[in-house]
């Protein structure tokens, strides 16, 4: 996976490889899937949502630009997979899932799988999680209407936040990073395609 579908198509970070590298992503794929869980695409999980495509989550990673230092706020927990590759790659990781039984699941996975150091919590973060602000850096799997100052609020100074933005016909993953004196640097990754991010600062579900 990591020769084949990563390297080479843009993910250029050797802490990103050799942490895809290291997470087996068969044990967060459901059983009667996993002959597919080294495919290049996404997966279903069930309740309508997927399991990202490896080289998404790879570019989400890489775009977080994360040094082992953070802090990093992930929104959309799915299935636990990118939670257990942003572990290798940040000092702490806390995932929002709005599907209760998908917190669950990715719990049991993650404990599985022996990784350390991921807080799950179920409920609403599309306006991102305050309580526990501020973060090194954010990351959103999933579509969100607009660049929300709630979660660019909720950056220290130089965090970024990577989020999938609704643009004219499709998304556009984005970078936003804070600077020292507030003011914000954005810039476009790259067309991306993910499930809506739904709740009280996404989309209506
Ligand atoms: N990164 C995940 C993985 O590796 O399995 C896949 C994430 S999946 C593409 C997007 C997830 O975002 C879904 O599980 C969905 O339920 C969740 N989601 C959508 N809106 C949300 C919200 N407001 N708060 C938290 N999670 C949300």
């Amino acid at each position: 996976m990591v020769e084949q579908q990563l390297r080479g198509r843009g993910i250029t970070d050797e802490r990103v490889l050799t942490a895809m590298g290291a997470v087996p992503r068969e044990a967060f794929v459901p059983e009667e899937s996993r002959h597919l869980a080294y495919a290049d695409g996404a997966l279903p999980i069930g309740f309508d949502q997927t399991i990202s495509q490896p080289l998404m989550v790879a570019e989400i990673c890489q775009s977080l630009l994360l040094t082992g230092d953070e802090k990093v706020l992930e929104i959309g927990t799915g299935s636990g997979y990118s939670a257990a590759v942003l572990s290798h790659l940040c000092k702490e990781v806390i995932s929002i899932e709005r599907i209760p039984e998908l917190t669950n699941r990715a719990e049991a996975a993650l404990r599985e799988c022996g990784v350390e150091r991921v807080t799950c919590i179920s409920g609403d973060g599309s306006g991102g999680w305050p309580a526990l602000a501020p973060y090194g850096a954010i990351a959103v799997h999933a579509g969100a209407p607009n660049l929300s100052e709630r979660l660019v609020s909720q950056l220290e100074q130089g965090g970024r936040l990577v989020v999938p933005v609704s643009a004219d016909g499709g998304e556009v993953l984005t970078r936003v990073t804070l600077g020292d004196t507030g003011q914000r640097n954005v810039e476009e990754i790259g067309p991306c395609r993910f499930v809506p991010l739904i709740g009280e600062a996404g989309y209506e579900g």
